[in-house]
């Protein structure tokens, strides 16, 4: 069995239990990884603490240096790496190599960047010397869809802020986080500085939300975990950022290109099976047009391959797990019982084994239904009707989650009106991409704080004033 990451080496849990890895595609075991407890939890905090005072001392520069080196290491090992994030997590081989491998190694180069030149920017008001220091022992709790993607972006600002850090990856799909320890190991990253413990949220999750010496919790997850992590952290009134669930909508204005924008959204609704928290799900068509979307949607939706994610011609893998898949058959189901007009898929068990569920389009979707309100983190896509631009926007934030969006439109400034009214915290315009540099987080219930980039950075930073 694997080890936990405590004070530069690899030890074993003092549970002696472990956590089995799961092939979703295959449905075998494929790893074990040790179910760590609460007293490995403790000796991880006590190495990160006692690591603090040097790390955090240590000249920013130089901590981007080693954060350079691990970039660098990452690339090299892209294609391996890749690899293990296809077999563990299901995703289709060449997502999991661009966007969940190459996009982490950015995201390590940048904070590399960022650590020399931002993490102790000074500035000064009046009288005041305005100081940035970091946060302390940042607890960082990731989910399983983007497991690499997600340790490096609250490890990448930790370290370069000047935090010490335990990290917690999700027991569903733990391989990535082992590489990336391997990798800031080889970098030269100072015994102690980061820490892993391995295991059940219940037990891990829990006893670092509560810990008295973490000072910071950095979680992303589903809604109802981030309610708990917070609830645990708050006696210690820790700093806590959430990045949480997901119902993003749509918008295409009767002036969009229609075919451009269905093409689109069903490829974003269906991007690693519907895994993805951002994922747009709720796509709003005006009534004009509304039949026309529904034909096309249905099209691009059959041009959706099932299947191993290591075949070239694979574009939706397996669900991560079989909780995952059951979860999302309840919610077709429940889309059937409320009367929404199944228009593609809805099938389960497509294939003999795995954990796969056909790509599934609903229209006729109305407000309030719960396929419409829910996050249902799966291949479905629901179309809804609207008349009125006002209406769109209404439907739009008429969730209890603000992460996402998108607006197609006649031109950018119209889009750029509309999107201005959303509540959600980054908005598509005409198919803008992805930027992993932007500040990236939620309104409501979709989390509180921002990850990437600069504002990623000061989150993991405190405010100093000195009167001078
Ligand atoms: P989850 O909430 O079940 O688990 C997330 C992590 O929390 C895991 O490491 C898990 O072990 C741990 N955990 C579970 N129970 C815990 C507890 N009681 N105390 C502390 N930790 C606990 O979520 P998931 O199923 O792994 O991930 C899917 C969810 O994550 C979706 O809701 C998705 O929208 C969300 N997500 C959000 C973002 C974002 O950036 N906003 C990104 C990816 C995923």
């Amino acid at each position: 069995m694997r080890g936990l990451y405590i004070q530069g080496t690899w030890v074993p849990s003092s549970s002696g239990e472990a956590v089995a890895v799961v092939n979703p595609a295959t449905e075998e075991v494929l790893d074990q990884v040790p179910a760590g407890a609460a007293d490995d939890v403790d000796r991880a905090v006590a190495a990160a603490r006692e690591a603090f005072p040097a790390w955090s001392a240590t000249p920013p520069a130089d901590r981007g240096k080693v954060l350079e080196l691990a970039a660098g290491l990452l690339r090299r090992r892209a294609e391996e790496i890749a690899r293990v994030i296809a077999t563990d997590s299901g995703a289709p081989l060449r997502m999991a190599l661009r966007g969940q491998t190459l996009v982490p190694a950015g995201v390590l180069a940048e904070y590399a960047r960022l650590a020399g030149e931002r993490a102790a920017a000074e500035h000064r008001i009046g009288n005041s010397l305005v100081l940035r220091e970091p946060v302390g022992v940042v607890g960082a709790i990731t989910s399983w869809n983007y497991p690499l993607h997600q340790a490096v972006a609250k490890v990448a600002p930790a370290l370069a802020a000047g935090c010490t850090v335990v990290l917690k990856p999700s027991e569903v799909a733990p391989l990535a986080a082992y590489a990336l320890i391997d990798i800031l190991h080889e970098a030269g990253l100072p015994a102690g500085v980061l820490n892993m413990v391995s295991g059940r949220g219940a037990i891990v999750g829990e006893a670092m939300a509560a810990h008295p010496g973490i000072d910071m919790i950095s979680f992303t997850g589903s809604t109802v975990t981030g309610r708990r992590v917070a609830a645990l952290a708050a006696p210690g009134v820790k700093r806590v950022t959430l990045e949480l669930g997901g119902k993003s909508a749509n918008i295409i204005l009767p002036g969009a290109d229609l075919a451009a924008a269905v093409h689109a959204g069903v490829a974003d609704a269906f991007f690693h099976s519907g895994q993805t928290c951002s994922a747009l799900t709720r796509m709003l068509v005006h009534r004009d047009r509304y039949d026309e979307a529904v034909a096309m949607a249905a099209d691009a939706a059959a041009g959706y391959t099932l299947g191993d994610p290591f075949d070239p011609a694979t574009r939706l893998g397996p669900l991560v797990s079989a909780a995952q898949r059951d979860r999302v058959v309840h919610y077709i189901n429940r889309g059937h019982e409320e009367g929404a007009r199944l228009i593609a898929g809805g099938g389960d068990r497509p294939l003999p084994r795995g954990y796969y569920v056909e790509p599934t389009v609903f229209a006729g979707v109305a407000p309030g239904m719960v396929i419409e309100q829910e996050e249902i983190f799966g291949p479905v896509l629901s179309l809804i009707p609207y008349t009125w631009t006002d209406e769109a926007v209404e439907i739009a934030n008429g969730t209890p989650y603000g992460l996402s969006g998108a607006v197609w439109a006649a031109s950018e400034q119209e889009a750029v009106a509309v999107a201005r009214r959303l509540r959600t915290g980054q908005v598509s315009i005409n198919g803008g991409r992805f930027n992993p540099s932007a500040p990236f987080g939620g309104y409501k219930q979709s989390g509180l704080g921002r990850e990437l980039g600069e504002h990623g950075l000061e989150e993991y930073q405190e405010t100093k004033s000195l009167q001078l």
